[in-house]
């Protein structure tokens, strides 16, 4: 084409894609469709042979990322989302359908609880919510027309450590699918699918990101289970922008080395927290794996503090409705992730005014203990 306008040249202007350039880094495909040479090329498309035709189908960025995490969780296939909520989405309605019947733990995070029990009984899906610590309660609930049993590794916010053994005995047994969040444990302390669990989701704004600057989700789990999920995030519009993509997947790189020091640093102030008269319990797991046991620390300060005085007195840590950033921060489920939840529904699964959420980054264990000893120390009320 000679671009002899102006008007035209301008929007041609465009590096020359034949060249072969290795780049270190993955480029970001910023693009929300790609081209074709001619119709052969466009047929080859269809005939499964060229990958992209459309991002919101697929794009490379959004591979790279659900390859990589369906390879750290040693899955089959997996699939990118916009958010950790969509990909949970997507993965249930792979499998359940209106009239369908889902057994899920009482103690998921808030949002999980709120699209079953509001969203999804809304298009006659029919949902159980039980303590799956107690898998007598979990079976009783099992039904004719169950077909999904749903939970977490590691729950939220009191870090209940899901048994994945007798999860996927119980799914065997009933023929029913298990789906599990392993937001929390992350595949470098846990991997639910090597235990035979169908599907694995992650909120990857958490710790697969790990930097607090992305809002994205992974679903990974059998290949068949995954065609019908990605068909549902196509459909939805719930697909992974190439730049979230991008970002949560050069965060995902230092996985390993920030889980590793923030479970370490998180250990370390678990064991000094119980020694601390002013706090009335510390949540921390005996055993998650081998490699550690989690960033999360859940507390119930004592009655005698005062908790406005302590979210006011915590210095460089701040409060954030998050978690797993590289900064340590700490949140108040009650006004935060369970504040849709009743009070009656609250104090079921043991949260009050007291508890707070304490995620751990990777500073020095010595500052961050000493932070939260001098806040604790300053927020104790006078007694006359
Ligand atoms: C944050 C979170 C989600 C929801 O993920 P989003 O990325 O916020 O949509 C789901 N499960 C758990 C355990 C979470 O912590």
């Amino acid at each position: 084409m000679s671009h002899s306008s102006f008007d035209t040249k301008v929007v041609h202007n465009k590096l020359d894609q034949k060249q072969v350039i290795n780049s270190k880094s993955t480029p970001i495909y910023q693009t929300s469709a790609f081209t074709f040479k001619d119709l052969d090329h466009l047929e080859s498309y269809y005939e499964g042979d060229s990958p992209y035709l459309y991002s919101r189908e697929r794009n490379p960025n959004t591979d790279e990322l659900s390859d990589a995490v369906a390879n750290l969780e040693e899955a089959e296939a997996g699939v990118a989302t916009s958010s950790g909520m969509s990909a949970i989405l997507a993965g249930i309605l792979a499998v359940v359908a209106p009239g369908d019947h889902i057994v899920a733990a009482e103690d998921v995070y808030g949002g999980t609880h709120k699209l079953l029990n509001t969203e999804l009984k809304g298009f006659g899906i029919e949902v159980s919510m039980v303590d799956f610590g107690d898998k007598q309660e979990v079976r009783g609930a099992i039904q004719e027309n169950t077909k999904l049993l749903y939970t977490e590794s590691v729950s939220n916010p009191f870090l209940r450590v899901e048994d994945l053994e007798e999860l996927v005995a119980l799914g065997k047994e009933y023929g029913v699918t298990t789906m599990v969040d392993n937001t929390f444990a992350t595949p470098y302390l846990l991997q639910p699918f090597t235990f035979g669990v169908d599907l694995v989701v992650h909120s990857a704004t958490k710790y697969i990101g790990g930097h607090s600057d992305v809002t994205s989700g992974v679903l990974v789990g059998t290949k068949e289970l995954i065609q019908r999920a990605t068909q549902k995030v196509v459909t939805l519009g719930a697909s992974l922008s190439p730049f979230e993509a991008w970002l949560t997947q050069r965060g995902a790189k230092t996985l390993a080395l920030r889980m590793k020091q923030q479970s370490s640093n998180a250990e370390k102030l678990a064991h000094a927290l119980k020694e601390n008269q002013s706090v009335e319990k510390v949540y921390y797991p005996e055993h998650v794996s081998d490699r550690g046991h989690g960033a999360i620390v859940t507390i119930e300060l004592d009655e005698n503090v005062d908790v406005e005085t302590f979210f006011q007195s915590l210095g460089w840590v701040k409060i954030a409705p998050t978690l797993a950033g590289v900064e340590t921060t700490v949140s108040y489920p009650v006004r935060t992730s369970h504040r849709s939840l009743t009070p009656k529904e609250r104090e079921k699964i043991g949260i009050n005014d007291q508890v707070i959420r304490l995620s751990i980054g990777i500073e020095s264990a010595e500052d961050i203990i000493q932070q939260f000893e001098k806040a604790i120390a300053h927020s104790i009320k006078e007694i006359f």
